[in-house]
């Protein structure tokens, strides 16, 4: 067990090279743009100050996305998508799967699931022992069944999900940002060392280096961006553009999609003031009514079948409305059910 145990300790700790080398390359990018570029370049202190307070804001706006990515533990499924125990024994006893998705598509009826595997069944992790709830897939690096997974990233050494998704886009913007200020503005001055317009010292190399590296870094993530913002408007995950998720009714790759409006909503939160910050808003409360309607992941409409009930949750066909008194029911019922999306408030009284 003991040299099994070490070589995890060593997986865990080689993981996290691809983020050391980032955050050097960051610091040095710092160091380079505002000692060697600002301090010692840059004649005017006019530009000097304009430059530094912009490169800070684009700074600061890039560590905080990229760190709340790193950080944001990946959402797993909660208790509910367990078998119990009664089934579980069941289950494992079982070597028939006809019968051991017998006893899941029991268990599954209490769930909100509307998702399953190509050939019908239901989707079972063997490895978490869990039903998987829509969109959720098991991340092998993770060793985890990971909410509305979209891929394992090894430059945020993390599983980008649920838990962060919004974060993650935002690390690719405020980066491109940042990359592109960069360019920009040593631009004059990497022409003008290239040039022998400025002489020889030891800035010389750190700007052309910094032109070089901001250049390369936003025409590679640029692509990464666009690829991932036609991702949200489509509302699809990296998993799910490659494979299509398949309902009661066949395969749907379109199956989530809300509308353009609802699918960003739906990853930067229903305030849009907050959409540009790496914080959750996702939970838009009609306080003023003191109640409200929530839908979740699969439901592709509130225009029809809504069935008010006090504290508890209804299917009606597809979709499932509960009624709650306040935010903190909601916020508790949620943590209860463990929904891996849901996206629209609309009051209804
Ligand atoms: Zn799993
Ligand atoms: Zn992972």
């Amino acid at each position: 067990m003991a040299p099994l145990h070490v070589l995890v300790c060593c997986q865990r700790g080689l993981a996290w090279i691809p983020v050391i080398f980032i955050n050097l390359v960051v610091c040095w990018s710092y160091y380079a743009y505002v000692v060697e570029l600002c301090i010692y370049t840059i004649p005017n202190t006019e530009e000097q100050v304009i430059y530094l307070v912009v490169f800070h804001i684009c700074f600061v706006l890039f560590m905080w996305s990229y760190w709340k990515t790193i950080i944001s533990k990946p959402s797993n499924p909660s208790k509910a998508f367990s078998l119990p125990k009664a089934e579980k024994e069941e289950y494992e006893k079982e070597e028939r799967p006809e019968a051991q998705q017998e006893i899941l598509k029991k268990v599954a009826r209490s769930l909100s699931i509307c998702t399953c595997t190509g050939s019908g069944a239901i989707r079972y992790c063997n490895r978490c022992q869990v039903i998987k709830p829509d969109r959720c897939h098991h991340c092998s690096t993770c060793d985890k069944c990971v909410l509305k997974m979209d891929h394992h990233c090894p430059w945020v050494n993390n599983c980008v999900g649920f838990s962060n998704y919004k974060f993650f886009v935002l690390f690719l913007a405020y980066s491109m940002l940042y990359c592109i200020f960069i360019a920009s503005t040593v631009l004059q001055y990497f022409i003008m060392f290239w040039t022998n317009q400025l002489p020889d010292t030891h800035a010389k190399f750190h700007v052309l280096f910094l032109f070089f590296l901001a250049a390369m870094f936003f025409i590679s993530i640029l692509s990464l961006f666009s690829y991932h913002i036609w991702l949200v408007a489509k509302n699809r995950t990296t998993i799910e553009a490659f494979r299509a998720p398949v309902f009661r009714n066949g395969a749907d790759k379109n199956g989530f999609t809300l509308g353009y409006y609802k699918n960003f909503a739906q990853v930067f939160g229903d305030q849009k003031k907050y959409w540009c910050l790496p914080i959750y808003s996702r939970v838009n409360v009609n306080t003023t009514r003191g109640s409200m309607w929530h839908t979740f992941l699969y439901q592709r409409s509130t225009s029809t079948g809504l069935k008010r009930l006090t504290g508890n949750a209804a299917h009606v066909d597809n979709f499932e409305f509960l009624w709650l008194p306040s935010t903190i029911c909601l916020n508790m019922y949620l943590n209860k059910l463990n929904c891996t999306q849901f996206c629209q408030v609309s009051a209804n009284q």
